[in-house]
């Protein structure tokens, strides 16, 4: 594809995040991409997750029918009524291929919409504008989601002309994708955040909702292909999941077999919970919290 067709190719990106420190080297812009093949129970970004744009609603901050109403009158699919308790219900099995005119005739946002087409120029001018911190520090732009790779031609095109522009590329990528376009992104990427979070094939599976063996396979292809590449393993440690040694360690093993990879935990949190009820969705963890203590031991024992 050339330089011209690459800056038009259009993604539906849902955030675009500046001077994050904890996503690759330096300061870095990332970029969210719509859709993930995974359906992890804690993922704090469930936005994230489908590939469409999706209407988010916090009831707390409603004004009412009664009120205001706006976003009734305004549906063209009746997708939206007045509820019991003067509020609005959203009926979301009709609320597709929609410019979301409810979204924008609220008066406070709290109909807001996640996900919005964007042409590759238009997010790497905003990537751009950060470019005096990434050659200060090292950073550059970083892809994630959802899983970037879901959207191939849109990340294939972002990093193509990322590099064409020498800026720094990175991906977080959940490694459930065809070896193809992995083998692709990495030859335009500085770095990988390559998320391995469990290695039993069964827990796996329950708790992402895909099998475990082709992000192992991508995983050892990967190292085996780009020797050079830097990688970031990442296990986000989840309770009742993988927050114990016996389960931790064997990851930790397995990092360390590749000099140009290295291991990093990531604490479970609960910061997404309110937007799964933003979605309408249910929370599938519950009240569950990650011992501070026992993560503080976790990562001790990588250091040592
Ligand atoms: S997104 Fe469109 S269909 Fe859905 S509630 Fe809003 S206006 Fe109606
Ligand atoms: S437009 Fe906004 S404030 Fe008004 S009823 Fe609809 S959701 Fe509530
Ligand atoms: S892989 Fe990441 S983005 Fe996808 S569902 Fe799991 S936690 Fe969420």
């Amino acid at each position: 594809m050339s330089g011209n067709e690459d800056r038009k190719t259009t993604g539906m990106v849902f955030n675009i995040q500046k001077f994050s420190v904890h996503d690759g080297p330096g300061i870095r812009t990332v970029v969210f991409l719509k859709g993930c093949p995974m359906r992890c129970r804690w993922c704090s970004n469930p936005e994230s997750q489908n590939s469409e744009s999706e209407l988010a609603y916090n009831k707390r901050l409603c004004l009412g029918t009664e009120q205001c109403g706006r976003c009734v009158a305004v549906c063209p699919k009746s997708a939206i009524t007045a509820s019991e308790n003067g509020k609005i219900r959203i009926h979301r099995e009709h609320c597709n291929d929609c410019p979301c005119d409810c979204a924008k005739v609220c008066p406070i946002q709290c109909l807001t919409v996640y996900g919005m087409a964007s042409t590759v120029d238009s997010v790497l001018a905003v990537v751009e504008k950060d470019a005096s911190f990434y050659a200060r520090s090292g950073g550059g732009m970083t892809l994630s989601g959802g899983e970037p790779l879901l959207q191939r031609d849109f990340t294939l095109a972002l990093l193509r002309e990322a590099k064409c522009r020498h800026i720094d590329t990175s991906m977080e990528t959940c490694g459930f994708v065809p070896w193809k376009d992995l083998h692709d992104a990495c030859t335009y990427l500085d770095s990988v955040l390559f998320d391995i979070k469990i290695l039993d094939p069964e827990k796996h599976f329950a708790q992402t909702g895909v099998p475990l063996k082709p992000v192992l396979e991508n995983f050892r292809k990967m190292m085996q292909t780009f020797p050079e590449l830097c990688v970031h393993v990442r296990t986000p440690v989840v309770p009742d999941f993988n927050d114990s040694k016996d389960v931790l360690l064997p990851i930790a093993e397995l990092v360390r077999r590749y000099p140009n990879a290295r291991h990093e935990l990531l604490p479970y949190h609960r910061l997404g919970t309110q937007k799964y009820m933003f979605l309408g969705r249910e929370y599938l963890l519950g009240e569950k919290t990650l011992d501070a203590d026992l993560f503080r031991q976790f990562n001790r024992m990588y250091r040592n």
